[in-house]
């Protein structure tokens, strides 16, 4: 199997058998909407973040399989992750994202799938929706405290 083969393989994977999705009705979590009407796509998050760490996440919506297979990739990278870090990471996603050179150890495995992605640049948007919307969860969380 070819890496390009691979990596469509890791999307429809995430896309057919999303992890964390799911809806919280807890109000100490955060929840951030956003869409991208250029695709319809459709995200919401919740984030609960305890003493600097992200415990729990989940995120729901409707959207291409770029979109959310991209949802359930940044659940899985972002989970348990001190928020100073997952910043980071999401930072390295979206350098990664634009066609950029990324640094070594901080993306890596799976998540390496999306990195074809600035060859078709109106999947951008779909790639980076949710890591957007726990971006903008993690922002809020950090400045409540
Ligand atoms: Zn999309």
């Amino acid at each position: 199997m070819d890496i390009r083969n691979l990596y469509r393989q890791v999307i429809m994977d995430h896309y057919k058998n999303p992890q964390y999705k799911g809806i919280i009705n807890d109000d100490t979590y955060i929840k951030v909407h956003l869409n991208n009407p250029t695709c319809g796509d459709i995200v919401t998050v919740w984030l609960l973040i305890e003493d600097g760490i992200i415990r729990d996440l989940r995120h729901d919506g409707i959207g291409c399989s770029i979109c959310c297979s991209s949802a359930s990739m940044a659940s899985v990278m972002l989970i348990n992750k001190p928020i100073k870090d997952a910043l980071v990471i999401i930072n390295e996603f979206y350098t990664m994202i634009k066609g950029e050179p990324i640094g070594k150890n901080i993306l890596d495995g799976e998540v390496l799938a999306y990195q074809n992605i600035h060859n078709y640049p109106a999947r951008i948007k779909c790639a980076t929706l949710a890591w957007k919307a726990y971006e903008k969860g993690i922002v809020e969380g950090r400045n409540e405290k």
